[in-house]
């Protein structure tokens, strides 16, 4: 039996264009966090997009992420604890050049004493910084990278701190942390954006990291953790789960408040009804967009990709 083309001699043999991958969704591991401590919470950093009142702490994380960031740009033999201290006061004043909202912070400050306190204990942070690591034998592959990946629809997107690269290969995700180290029940929460970052990494890079490093600066303490594969399989499923939510919950507007001890850190407390506030109404784009999501999020469709979420890195 003679074989039998099953080509169409009259279709140039070349491969088909592939279709554009549908994109339903954006998360980053802060918002994902966000959602599952306090799904209004979630909605109002996210849909509401609500200004939050910065605070010394946070502003203060921000500024030491810049001066780590900074040490490696300059050459192994310069990296010294005196020279990324001296880069605490003109990190701090770049950031406020950018933002001069932050000067708020210190306005019943007119001596300046408490900013000169504060600089101080960013420069112990910065100090604690070396007796962990020492900077002048290290080489990251990458810094403040942004990372992202699109699975079934969702698209992953985060800022990685530093990036290392063994010789062999092996993919080291180093996090540095202002605050202290967590207790045991709180670890799991830390690794969330650790094992997000792991995700992304095996995803694109085909490499499951060796290594998620979280270094906590005001304990002068670290925290490691070695993801499997498998594991890292479960986690992506897990995060499909909290999109399906996210995505549910703004078909009809129903995103619940999750009183917890965070709250003592929510800048929206005056709005929320678990703290006897009301939220302001649901906002009609976003329902249009749910709306629009749901009718585009099947197999058949190819939508153009929405607006995604900010992405905001945590301190
Ligand atoms: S106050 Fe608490 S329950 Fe209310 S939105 Fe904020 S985190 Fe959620």
């Amino acid at each position: 039996m003679t074989d039998v083309a099953l080509t169409d001699p009259a279709v140039p043999a070349t491969a088909p264009e592939p279709l554009p991958v549908a994109v339903v969704g954006s998360l980053s591991p802060s918002r994902a966090s966000d959602f599952k401590t306090c799904p209004l919470l979630y909605r109002f950093r996210s849909i509401d997009r609500l200004p939050e009142t910065p605070t010394r702490a946070a502003t203060r994380g921000t500024v030491v992420h810049a001066v780590l960031e900074h040490l490696y740009d300059l050459p192994a033999g310069e990296r010294t604890v005196e020279q990324a201290q001296a880069d605490v006061a003109p990190s701090w004043e770049q950031l406020l050049t950018g933002e001069p909202e932050l000067a708020q912070l210190f306005d019943d400050d007119a001596e300046g004493a408490e900013l000169t306190e504060w600089l101080e204990s960013a420069r112990q942070l910065v100090a604690n910084y070396f007796t962990l690591e020492d900077p002048q034998r290290l080489e990251p592959a990458e810094r403040e990278q942004l990372v992202e990946v699109v699975l079934d629809g969702l698209r992953l997107r985060g800022y990685v701190d530093r990036l290392d690269v063994s010789p062999a290969g092996d993919l080291r995700v180093v996090d540095y942390k202002t605050g202290s180290i967590p207790r045991e029940a709180f670890e799991a929460k830390a690794l969330f954006q650790m094992k997000f970052y792991a995700l992304v990494l095996w995803r694109t890079r085909g490499v499951v990291p060796r290594q998620l490093r979280l270094i906590y600066l005001a304990d002068s303490d670290t925290l490691s953790y070695q993801p499997e594969a498998d594991e890292l399989a479960r986690f992506e499923r897990t995060l499909q789960a909290i999109w399906k939510a996210i995505a549910h919950a703004s078909m009809t507007g129903d995103f619940r408040p999750s009183p917890s001890r965070l709250c003592d850190w929510c800048s929206h407390q005056a709005l929320c009804p678990a703290k006897g506030g009301t939220p302001p109404p649901f906002p009609a784009h976003a329902l249009a967009a749910a709306s629009e999501d749901r009718r585009v999020a099947t197999p058949v469709g190819v939508r153009v990709e929405p607006e995604p979420w900010p992405v905001s890195r945590p301190n």
